[in-house]
């Protein structure tokens, strides 16, 4: 019998977040070994297939056209890039690659029929592949599993009220249609957010109020701290204390008790104790190698060195779901339908985004 809670509120969330950080430590690593075998960290690797060039005006993110970072864009790669990397990945102990690319939602076309060539490429390897490609139709979801998804990933950032201080390119609603549209596959959801932009313990709670009640739960939740990168308009938020990290942490693995949560951005800035709290309050992913997209990550040794320092074994792949089957591309029941979904312009003014605009134009004359 499924036991998890999907009713939750923020006043049932912010008492938990709220605790005596002990009780929130005990009970949060109490349900932790209930659920899930306490030594064991699935590994991904995340891949940028696509970098830089992005449309959207994300706040946090060095990868919007908009903002003057120092990101060097670059095409998509091609299959054989991606499965060298994956490869690598694979020998180093992830069971998961992750592929990124810096779009607002996929066009169907030359492009994505690549992406769906590297998603059957990687499922072969016997690795678990995760797409995070932007926002996705029902059509676009039903071909990626088709080819062997294992996971997509499609955060929901913050709450939705403090969603419209860091975008106005799209609204939260596409997020949750989005979702919505993995789910009508077999392809698990991953779906998160990020901590450290400002918003207030309010938004987080909301923010997990938004993936708890959803039924089914995501199957993994990312949590990221904030890399505050220069010419992004949150390029002045200091950096999240750990305390912020491990509340978040131990809040998030009692209110989805069963979803695998990945300790993701801001792993640099986390001293291996603060991380080790972390996998006591319930982490049980990080993302592995030296940059995270475009952000530092640590080594893929340190962390192996950390794991053995903890006693962490690397999860086998398809442990928690089985392995997809691949479907040839000659043998696809489903074609291109070239759609043109509305995904929503809200296009409201954030004034922090439209000064890094600014001053991103000024400095590219
Ligand atoms: S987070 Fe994704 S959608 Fe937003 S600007 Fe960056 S690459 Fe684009």
């Amino acid at each position: 019998m499924d036991e998890t809670r999907h009713n939750w509120t923020k006043e049932a969330i912010l008492e938990i977040y709220n605790k005596p950080l002990m009780e929130l430590l005990y009970e949060a690593a109490t349900i932790h070994r209930l659920r899930h075998d306490p030594n064991t960290v699935q590994v991904s690797t995340l891949v940028s297939i696509k970098t830089g060039g992005c449309s959207e005006d994300c706040g946090y993110c060095p990868q919007a056209a908009r903002y003057h970072t120092n990101i060097e864009g670059n095409a998509l790669m091609s299959v054989q890039q991606v499965k060298a990397q994956a490869l690598r990945a694979k020998a180093s102990g992830s069971s998961r690659v992750c592929m990124g690319a810096a779009w607002r939602n996929v066009k169907d076309g030359k492009a994505f029929d690549q992406v769906l060539e590297m998603v059957r490429t990687i499922n072969k390897l016997d690795m678990e592949v995760c797409c995070t490609l932007g926002m996705i139709t029902e059509n676009q979801a039903k071909r990626l599993a088709e080819a062997g998804l294992y996971a997509y990933n499609h955060n929901l950032d913050t709450s939705e009220d403090y969603y419209k201080e860091v975008i106005s390119t799209r609204g939260y609603q596409d997020r949750l249609d989005t979702i919505g549209n993995v789910r009508k596959t077999n392809v698990t959801v991953c779906s998160g957010g990020i901590i450290g932009m400002g918003e207030t313990v309010e938004d987080r709670a909301g923010m997990l109020v938004a993936l708890s009640t959803l039924n089914p739960q995501p199957e993994s939740t990312p949590i990221n701290a904030l890399v505050a990168v220069e010419g992004t308009p949150l390029e002045d938020q200091k950096p999240v204390s750990i305390w912020d990290m491990v509340r978040m942490v131990a809040t998030t693995r009692i209110v989805m008790p069963e979803t695998q949560v990945r300790l993701s951005a801001g792993r640099t800035q986390m001293s291996r104790e603060g991380q080790a709290l972390c996998f006591f309050a319930g982490a049980n992913s990080i993302f592995a190698g030296d940059t995270l997209l475009t952000t530092p990550n640590p080594d893929i040794n340190e962390d192996m060195d950390m794991f053995k320092l903890l006693g962490l074994t690397p999860q086998k792949p398809f442990i928690k779901k089985g392995q997809p089957e691949t479907v040839e591309a000659s043998q696809s029941q489903y074609q291109a339908l070239e759609e043109k979904p509305k995904w929503t312009r809200p296009k409201h003014v954030i004034e922090r985004n439209e000064l890094a605009k600014e001053k991103g134009k000024s400095l590219k004359l």
